[in-house]
């Protein structure tokens, strides 16, 4: 293939994907308002509508009488505006949260909506990584379906990952080392796939698909086997140096405190985790099984969770000012009670003029957000990216 032959085609897939995000971060638009956001030519915007109106991605739609779009004039009298609308359905994608002993897996729509899911669980100490894929390949395979229509996998894994997004380099709460989980699932599933660290995937499905639609950065904390934390900046996941961690969850928090799974000590999530919760839960005579309601039951237990966790976070908003923070995993749980207690402790903690702003939510996307946020970094790197491949 020659040089220009191959840049003509690398433009053809960015064509494809800067119009797909455009419509599915605004909804269906008529091909003049496509070309007028994108900058590109009103020729070039038909030619590639079409190509993705064939391949069954986008379709045409009547607009609804009464609806205008910012910068569009007015309708021809006897000639109703058409609109251009994605098709959720066209396709679908796989997404993956391998967690401690336990792996969640979905089947989702092109708006990062689940539509069937399935979950397996198994004996950290007795299982190799290669095993747990392979039972990840199998359930991937019964929830696909016809693979036609699956764009590929994405792997939400349990900390940071190579800066092509193949391998999960490292997770400390799993004993794991350098685990090639695209290598593996392509070879056994015949799809591509793709790899991400799980919070940093489940902070990229809300700002898309959930609650941080309109933020433009976005920190997703998620407390559950450890304290993890991702930050999503202007629509992309932010992969700072070479391996783009952003470890809430080690900040030291403690002056001589416990010895951490990462070999420091003190860090916040010796102090925060479900087993450490569990522990003063247990130790304070409450059940267990209601955790975060425990919890809250327990002032000094949750007390010091807050305390602890907006030490970190306000380490974090210092440092990089996030517009919007959001509490997922087993704050999900948590009430609005704690909530107002946790922002009220942040914002002591803060520096002035950020802590006012600060606005702090529960994810929207529950116990599955490891699943979605698998499904939306395959989403952006197969369907809406740019560089992404493309299968059709
Ligand atoms: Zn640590």
């Amino acid at each position: 293939m020659t040089k220009k032959v191959a840049t003509a085609q690398d433009l053809r897939l960015v064509n494809r994907g800067t119009i797909r995000r455009l419509l599915r971060d605004t909804g269906p638009l008529p091909r003049a308002e496509l070309a007028r956001r994108t900058g590109l030519s009103a020729t070039t915007v038909t030619k590639v509508v079409a190509e993705l109106v064939a391949d069954g991605s986008l379709t045409e739609m009547a607009q609804e009488p009464g609806v205008e779009h910012a910068g569009q004039r007015s309708a021809k009298v006897g000639r109703p505006a058409i609109d251009v609308a994605l098709v959720p359905d066209a396709y679908s994608v796989l997404g993956v949260q391998v967690g401690a002993g336990f792996v969640q897996l979905g089947l989702c729509d092109l708006f990062a909506r689940l539509r069937r899911t399935a979950e397996f669980t198994f004996d950290l100490a007795a299982t190799s990584p290669e095993q747990v894929v392979e039972a990840i390949a199998e359930e991937a395979s019964r929830l696909a379906g016809d693979r036609r229509r699956v764009l590929g996998i994405g792997v939400a894994a349990p900390g940071p990952v190579d800066p092509a997004l193949r391998r999960n380099l490292l997770s400390i709460n799993l004993g794991w080392r350098d685990v090639p989980f695209a290598e593996w699932l392509e070879a056994a599933l015949d799809l591509p796939a793709v790899v991400e660290h799980n919070v940093r995937a489940m902070a990229l499905a809300e700002a898309h698909y959930g609650g941080a639609r309109d933020a433009a950065t976005v920190l997703y904390v998620y407390l559950r086997t450890g304290l993890g934390a991702g930050f999503v900046l202007g629509g992309q996941p932010f992969h700072p140096g070479r391996y783009g961690v952003t470890e809430l969850g080690h900040l030291r928090v403690v002056e001589k405190g416990r010895t951490c799974a990462c070999t420091a000590t003190g860090c916040l999530e010796t102090v925060l985790s479900e087993r450490y919760l569990r522990e003063q839960v247990l130790a304070a005579g409450g059940d267990q099984a209601r955790l975060m309601a425990s919890v809250e039951e327990l002032p000094a237990v949750q007390d010091e969770m807050v305390d602890h966790l907006t030490t970190g976070l306000a380490s974090a908003v210092n440092l990089l000012n996030p517009e919007l923070i959001l509490l997922g995993g087993l704050f999900g749980d948590a009430s609005d009670r704690v909530f107002a207690a946790i922002l009220d402790a942040l914002r002591a903690k803060a520096f002035p003029v950020l802590r006012d702003a600060i606005r702090l939510e529960r994810s929207t996307l529950g116990m599955n957000a490891g699943v979605v946020g698998g499904a939306a970094i395959a989403l952006e790197r197969l369907f809406y990216t740019p560089e992404g491949s493309d299968r059709s």
